[in-house]
């Protein structure tokens, strides 16, 4: 891969040079809470290797002088108050929980690059003795990945307002535990309130192709994709596989086979702009000779056109009508998360592009297909996504990789504009973005 410009990473005039070394330190200290084989995590949301990865987060905000705070759902905040407590707050951070079997630098390289970038900013404005215009907030987001407990984002949109707080603690994992169980099982139920940000930035891996195609450092998502999740329950008949004859059987599993197949046409039917799946599926009794008497379907539309979302959705609805029909059986439609298509900050963007600039460096604008936490604050101050390579775009695997200069000059333009957010204050973002 070429590593571009950024390899070598000159201190830019304008910057606030980060350590790639304490960066590098960081993530190695915290991909061993849940780090496994051949770069494997396993750090699912509220488990107790996410409370190790907490506290080794908490151990860091306690090291470096920032004020601890966790709010009822458990993100888990930690404040520097640099400007007094009237100035503007700057938000950064991701998420430190995994998928199953994940990489490791999904989310945690965005928590650990707002640690080093605050650190750079402080450092560079005690040089300068200038007294910085905002206070900075780092966040770890409660349950991002969506993994253990539904919805994804979960932290991120009970903060905006998004999802209701009893509603969010009363989700299940499979096992049947609620996040208010794990939150309290883990020492995380917080009775902390923080306020919304004025600004909110996130750094996360790319987690597709477009920026090592391109050979290029860093991209900014700047639109992103809208999805809607269904849950969708066909119930048919419990029944023998041998005897029951063929004509009288009311399988389940038969209505979901068709939606799952005709699914897959429909977005075939929209060239790029549409992707739909079906991945995971529950089938019960799950028994090899027992006739399914009930499947539920996890199912996804995402688009970055909510007219396509809208169309998709209409065409899902028919789709399984006809499935439950053919197959003799019911449906209930158990659950719809909607998540709307829309566009990054503005201004945030023009800020990103002015710090890159600086290193000789455009940045690549990227759609994000994946929810982000940023998304979800994004309906509530200006925010945006810088984004980092992905070796061969993966994400969600152990061989989730970003090359450690594509870290490091993340983590500097990150750096950059946080240092541009507490010289100038908001005035930074205001000028040459679109006013909100
Ligand atoms: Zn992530």
């Amino acid at each position: 891969m070429r590593a571009g410009p950024a390899a070598s990473m000159p201190p830019s005039a304008a910057g606030a040079p980060i350590d790639p070394a304490r960066l590098a330190a960081m993530m190695e200290a915290v991909s061993v809470f849940g780090g496994g084989e051949g770069g494997a995590m396993m750090r699912l949301a509220l488990s107790p290797e996410d409370k190790a990865a907490r506290g080794w987060l908490a151990g860091w905000f306690r090291d470096n002088g920032f004020a601890p705070a966790v709010d009822a759902i458990g993100n888990q905040f930690g404040r520097l108050e640099l400007a007094g407590p009237g100035a503007p707050v700057v938000m950064v951070g991701s998420h430190l929980d995994s998928q199953p079997n994940g990489g490791r630098f999904d989310g945690a390289l965005g928590v650990v690059c707002a640690c080093e970038a605050v650190l750079a900013v402080r450092t560079e404005m005690q040089r300068r003795g200038v007294a910085p215009a905002c206070n900075f907030v780092i966040v770890n987001w409660t349950n991002e990945e969506g993994a253990r407990f539904q919805p994804s984002l979960l932290g991120s949109s009970v903060f905006t307002g998004a999802a209701e707080l009893d509603w969010a603690l009363g989700r299940r994992d499979g096992d049947g535990v609620s996040v208010a169980q794990a939150l309290d099982a883990i020492g995380y139920a917080g009775v902390d309130t923080v306020a919304v940000p004025d600004a909110f930035l996130e750094l996360h891996i790319e987690g597709g192709p477009v920026l090592e195609r391109a050979g290029r450092p860093l991209g900014a998502f700047a639109r992103f994709w809208g999805a809607s999740k269904y849950r969708l329950a066909f119930i048919g008949r419990q029944a023998h596989t041998g005897p029951t004859p063929m004509a009288e059987r009311k399988d389940a599993l038969l209505a979901g086979a068709y939606v799952i197949a005709g699914l897959k046409d429909l977005a075939g039917e929209y060239g790029l702009e549409l992707h739909t799946s079906v991945g995971r599926l529950e089938v019960f009794p799950n028994s090899p000779n027992t006739v399914p008497g009930e499947a539920l379907l996890f199912i996804e539309l995402r688009s970055a056109s909510p007219e396509i979302l809208a169309k998709a959705e209409e065409r899902l609805e028919v789709m399984i009508s006809a499935a439950a029909a053919r197959a003799d059986v019911a449906f209930e439609v158990r659950a719809i998360d909607r998540r709307a298509a829309g566009r990054m900050d503005a201004g945030l963007l023009a800020l990103a592009e002015k710090a890159a600039s600086a290193h000789g460096v455009p940045v690549i604008a990227l759609d994000t297909v994946s929810g982000h936490d940023a998304v979800s604050l994004s309906a509530v101050c200006p925010a945006l996504i810088l984004a980092v390579p992905s070796v061969g775009g993966v994400i969600h695997h152990p061989t989730e990789l970003t090359a450690p200069e594509h870290q490091a000059f993340g983590a500097q333009i990150l750096a950059d504009m946080l240092l541009a957010l507490a010289t100038q204050g908001l005035s930074a973002i205001r000028h040459g973005g679109e006013s909100r």
